[in-house]
């Protein structure tokens, strides 16, 4: 086994004995994998330590610095990159037992919670309080907030919200010596100098480990509309956002798009009934969020009898309850299920060009791989109005790299400057494309920040930058 014991009794003297655990085969396999990324189980992870308190972190991050030894700090171990996969010998950090609520104020609307505790946790604790926490995503009731931050989630409601860092008021973090660095204030307005927080949002566990956080929590809404529209095409998807986003102003929540592709086997091809026929040129899922139940859902009516009488809308369902909605969003949602075998395993793109270029950035996509890869399947979809396109090929049918696919894609993306990584970050799957989306200069300053902040380089190596 890969454990080392001089490292276990050490820690364990430093944190106590029940936060420190020796590796086997078992625990092994739970720490060497995220949702995308099957690690390699042999790359000598020397133990797992499981802080219940910032000081232990701090601890366990001085003893490592110390003797050089590397640090993988883990959440829910969801990620889609490989962010929380060790890849050479180290010390595995999980914060699953930091997972104290510390505090909800409900006059400053915002939630203290330490790194360890899961979103859906969050999201539950706000909507005991009549208050909201609008970051959501598949992983919810799996994923830790720490790592949420760390990998600066996305989700379904970012248009609306923003990302996981723009609901972030305070974090504590420990730096790769152990230094504690608080910024855990909860006031919105703090022009004092470098946004420090912001270091740790999205980089990974790279610069050091997110140990609490004040996340801002929203009014808790009264009224949720859901519907899908099918359209011809991507112009009318963008007429339809134009509309959607006159009508509904701040209440619009959701404006997802699924391609034919996507649609046919999130519903069919997994044996549910499509709620709207096969056919149209795209889906656009609508989703708003307002205060009064009924104006809302008549403003919600009108808009797409609107859209539809001005041919821009064919054909439209819009829930009526809230298990039809459920059954609108199981559909977007599909991705979920494709590991049951009907698209799986797939190699997935998370790619972002403003939201007036995703319909000719689909097109290109799909035209190069059918060009060098016609026997290739993929399924397209995407926050649009976020400007994000997912794209997932599936690979058990034909015997093409995955560094060819991913390097045809990502040229595509680059002659549009657009991101290889709109929400599910770097890590190490995508760690080797990232010169595609940042200049040499803005890779040299990340190495200096990394530098100064982790000069010997055991923060999550091989992550990111
Ligand atoms: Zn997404």
């Amino acid at each position: 086994m890969t454990t080392d014991s001089k490292i276990v009794a050490d820690l364990s003297a430093l944190l106590g004995a029940d936060n420190v655990q020796a590796i086997d085969a078992a625990l092994l396999d739970t720490i060497t994998h995220d949702w995308c990324v099957h690690g390699r189980k042999d790359v000598g992870v020397y133990a797992l330590v499981l802080p219940r308190t910032t000081e232990h972190v701090s601890k366990a991050l001085g003893y490592c610095n110390e003797h050089s030894i590397a640090v993988v700090p883990q959440g829910g171990r969801t990620g889609l990159a490989g962010g929380s996969v060790p890849i050479g010998p180290s010390v595995c950090i999980s914060m699953e037992r930091m997972r104290q609520i510390v505090e909800l104020d409900v006059a400053a609307a915002t939630i203290t919670v330490e790194a360890g505790v899961a979103m859906e946790t969050v999201q539950k604790a706000a909507d005991a309080a009549d208050l909201f926490f609008p970051l959501d995503l598949g992983g919810r009731g799996s994923c830790q907030i720490g790592g949420n931050l760390s990998t600066n989630a996305g989700g379904n409601r970012v248009l609306r919200f923003g990302m996981a860092r723009d609901l972030v008021l305070g974090v504590e973090a420990v730096l790769a010596d152990g230094t504690v660095i608080d910024s855990l204030r909860k006031v919105i307005k703090n022009n004092t100098g470098y946004d420090l927080r912001q270091l740790f949002i999205g980089a990974e566990g790279t610069l050091g480990i997110i140990t609490k956080v004040v996340l801002k929590l929203y009014p808790k809404a009264k009224s949720v509309c859901t519907g899908i529209m099918a359209v011809d095409d991507y112009e009318a998807v963008l007429q339809l956002l134009k509309r959607a986003r006159t009508g509904f102003a701040s209440q619009l929540t959701a404006f997802e798009v699924m391609w034919p592709d996507f649609y046919e086997l999130g519903t069919v091809g997994l044996g549910r009934k499509p709620p709207l026929d096969l056919g149209a040129g795209a889906y656009v899922l609508i989703e708003t969020m307002g205060t009064d139940p009924v104006i809302d859902q008549e403003r919600y009516e009108s808009v797409i009898a609107e859209a539809m009488e001005a041919g821009i809308v064919k054909d439209a369902i819009v829930a009526q309850s809230q298990r039809e909605a459920t059954a609108l969003w199981d559909v977007r949602d599909s991705p979920g299920e494709w590991s049951s075998g009907v698209h799986w395993p797939q190699l997935g793109f998370d790619v972002s060009v403003p939201t007036g270029e995703i319909g000719p950035l689909a097109g290109e996509i799909r035209h190069v791989l059918a060009t060098n890869w016609p026997h290739v399947t993929a399924v397209f979809f995407g926050h649009v109005a976020d400007g994000n396109l997912h794209v997932s090929v599936r690979m058990s049918d034909h015997d093409v790299p995955e560094l060819d696919l991913e390097r045809a894609v990502y040229e595509v993306v680059a002659l549009r400057r657009g991101s290889v990584s709109a929400e599910h970050g770097i890590g190490s799957l995508k760690r080797e494309f990232l010169h595609y989306s940042r200049s040499p200069a803005e890779l040299a300053l990340m190495r200096a920040i990394k530098n100064a902040m982790d000069p010997k380089g055991i923060m999550n190596p091989g992550k990111v930058i």
